[in-house]
């Protein structure tokens, strides 16, 4: 409930409002003092084949390590960084680690062929995009073959053409495309016909309700995500589940032909000491 001071009735600010606004500042300089003081880094998670649970690649997750809050989640700070720009820089230096991370992953047994998934915001893909991905990609002996950038509908939904341009661009230099949360958001299927996609990655609220107490829920998204699968497959694209946690959702995503997994039943992501 908001506090009026009596005399002109309407105030500009309640204090929700405030708050926000001082958060949000806070988390702008945070994300300042991040990138100067060098307080990002990119975690890995593995991403395993369901058949026999081995580890074909891992999704590198943004992580800011704060000397006094300690590990901050990203979701707060990739939307403040969306909203201000700050996401092309942040990205920058997610895409670095990252990939010096797989270089030394590449070099343990059984390691050299696992793929590295980065996420991409709409406006990661400026014209600098493709040439700066090539040069690191360059400086670490890792073919772009090893490399999948995650985008979400935002990207090829975006007002902007070009930036379907350098996806396209990126594609064809090698790397492959997969679309992340998909059942999430319109997931309108007419993409995966107007622009080409090498991965699909059924989002996590299906991984839980395909065990759902309720029947109807349950038979429902497991139609929904059998059907998604097997158009996935007809359309040439690999398909992986997000958030598995546990042995019945991981039974059951294997069962209805879902290809890899991602989920703390496997591995947490952490930072790699390889
Ligand atoms: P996402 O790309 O869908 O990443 C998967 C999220 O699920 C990650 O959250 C991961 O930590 C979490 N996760 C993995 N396994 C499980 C599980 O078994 N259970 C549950 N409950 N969660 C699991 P995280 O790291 O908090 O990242 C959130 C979102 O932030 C990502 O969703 C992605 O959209 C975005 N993001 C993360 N890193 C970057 C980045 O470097 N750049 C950009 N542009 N976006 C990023
Ligand atoms: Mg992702
Ligand atoms: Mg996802
Ligand atoms: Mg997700």
């Amino acid at each position: 409930a908001k506090k009026r001071d009596g005399k002109n009735g309407a105030q500009l600010f309640d204090n929700s409002m405030l708050d926000h606004a001082r958060a949000r500042a806070e988390i702008e300089t945070c994300i300042e003092t991040g990138l100067s003081e060098n307080w990002f880094d990119a975690y890995l998670q593995p991403i395993v084949n369901l058949n026999g649970r081995g580890i074909a690649g891992f999704e590198a997750l943004m992580r800011l390590n704060h000397p006094q809050k300690g590990l901050m989640a990203p979701a707060d700070i990739i939307e403040v960084a969306e909203e201000t720009s700050r996401i092309v820089r942040v990205g920058n230096v997610i895409m670095e680690k990252a990939i010096s991370h797989l270089a030394r992953i590449s070099r343990l047994p059984g390691m050299q062929d696992s793929y590295l998934a980065i996420n991409f915001s709409p406006l990661q893909f400026e014209a600098a995009l493709p040439a700066r991905l090539a040069s690191l990609l360059g400086r670490h002996g890792i073919r772009p073959e090893r490399i999948v950038v995650e985008i979400t509908e935002a990207v090829l939904m975006h007002n902007n053409p070009e930036i379907r341009t350098i996806v396209g661009e990126i594609r064809r230099f090698g790397c492959r495309i997969a679309l992340d949360d998909f059942g999430t958001g319109y997931s309108s299927l007419s993409y995966l016909n107007r622009f080409p996609v090498d991965i699909i990655k059924v989002d996590q609220s299906f991984t839980r309700s395909i065990n759902d107490a309720n029947e109807g829920v349950r038979q429902k998204s497991r139609t929904l995500v059998e059907s998604i699968t097997t158009l996935s497959h007809k359309m040439g694209c690999a398909v992986i589940a997000e958030g598995i946690e546990t042995e019945d959702e991981c039974r059951t995503l294997h069962d209805m032909g879902l290809d890899f997994g991602q989920g703390y039943l496997f591995h947490r992501p952490r930072m790699p000491i390889a």
